[in-house]
């Protein structure tokens, strides 16, 4: 059987169905099979694992899901790919496509009454690049029982998502991220891959989600706080981006600055050089000064 995902098939099944691509909705279809099977590769999968795909378009990487996985259940917002996802993805029995924006579905319940009994559940997907950050944060934050997420997005997004201390990509995006899994950027991927070609460079990253957090915190939402309000101005430093962005800050500058102290970290340093532990330390003595 030939691949969906060659130049002539995917030019052969648009044109016969007269579909015309979204950009608003991210659509850049995979036109090469080798990134497909690398993608696959880099997933680990085997018939023992779920996977869970966002976005499908016409089926390119959903068929190579299908013949390596267990079972496949994707995310399809566009309603105009629905009879030509029925008509590539016939030979595969082991596939459920949903009509649904994935920032709206009920993912969760999706995953019990789809994959009960499965060893293991991935999310692997080509992601349409206007909604990466929400797509993957939603899956961390609600905490849906995935094991892994290796997803295409653009490589700057990857780059940060990736970052280590001191570096100019590291930021909010980097600790919300690796807070709850071990990230890693895979390969990149050139845009002549793509139909059409995206306007910005793009890679594969891979998310091995942590059975606990990396760092223990008293509250979540004010270590995330802390974090974000500390990037806020990156050439400022910590003291004076917690003082002008906490809730109050400006009262409570003594405070902060004891804090500080007392988490070890000198007040002059810039957020960009804080580790994830220093972060932790922080916010939970800034909880403790009654900040
Ligand atoms: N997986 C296909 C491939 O690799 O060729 C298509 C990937 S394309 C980059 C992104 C796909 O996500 C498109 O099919 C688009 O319609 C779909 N999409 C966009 N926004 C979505 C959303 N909020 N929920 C579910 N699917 C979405």
């Amino acid at each position: 059987m030939k691949d969906i995902a060659t130049p002539s098939r995917t030019k052969d099944i648009l044109f016969r169905h007269g579909f015309s691509f979204k950009k608003s909705l991210g659509q850049n279809f995979l036109i090469d099979p080798n990134i497909l099977h690398r993608i696959t590769e880099t997933a680990g999968l085997t018939k023992e694992t779920g996977v869970i795909e966002i976005g499908p378009g016409i089926g390119a990487l959903t068929e190579h899901l299908a013949r390596t996985a267990g079972k496949v259940v994707a995310f399809e917002i566009d309603q105009r790919l629905l009879p030509i996802l029925n008509e590539t993805l016939e030979p595969y029995e082991n596939v459920k496509v949903i009509n649904e924006d994935v920032l709206k579905a009920d993912v969760k319940t999706v995953v019990e009454q789809e994959f009960a009994g499965f060893e293991q559940l991935m999310v692997v997907a080509n992601l349409p690049y206007y909604v990466t950050t929400p797509i993957i944060m939603k899956l961390l934050e609600d905490k849906i029982p995935v094991n892994g997420i290796v997803v295409m997005l653009q490589k700057e997004v990857g780059d940060r998502i990736s970052a280590k201390p001191s570096t100019k990509e590291y930021g909010s995006l980097s600790i919300a991220v690796q807070y709850y899994t071990e990230a890693e950027l895979a390969f990149v991927v050139p845009k002549t891959v793509f139909m059409p070609p995206p306007n910005v460079d793009s890679a594969i990253i891979k998310l091995i989600v942590r059975d606990e957090p990396a760092v223990s915190v008293k509250n979540e939402e004010f270590f995330f706080t802390v974090t974000r309000t500390s990037f806020a101005q990156r050439r400022k430093t910590i003291l004076n981006n917690l003082v002008n962005g906490l809730p109050g800050g400006k009262e409570k500058k003594e405070n902060i600055y004891a804090a500080l102290q007392k988490a070890g970290i000198e007040p002059a340093r810039r957020g960009e050089t804080l580790s994830l532990s220093e972060f932790a330390a922080l916010s939970d003595a800034l909880l403790n000064e009654g900040v």
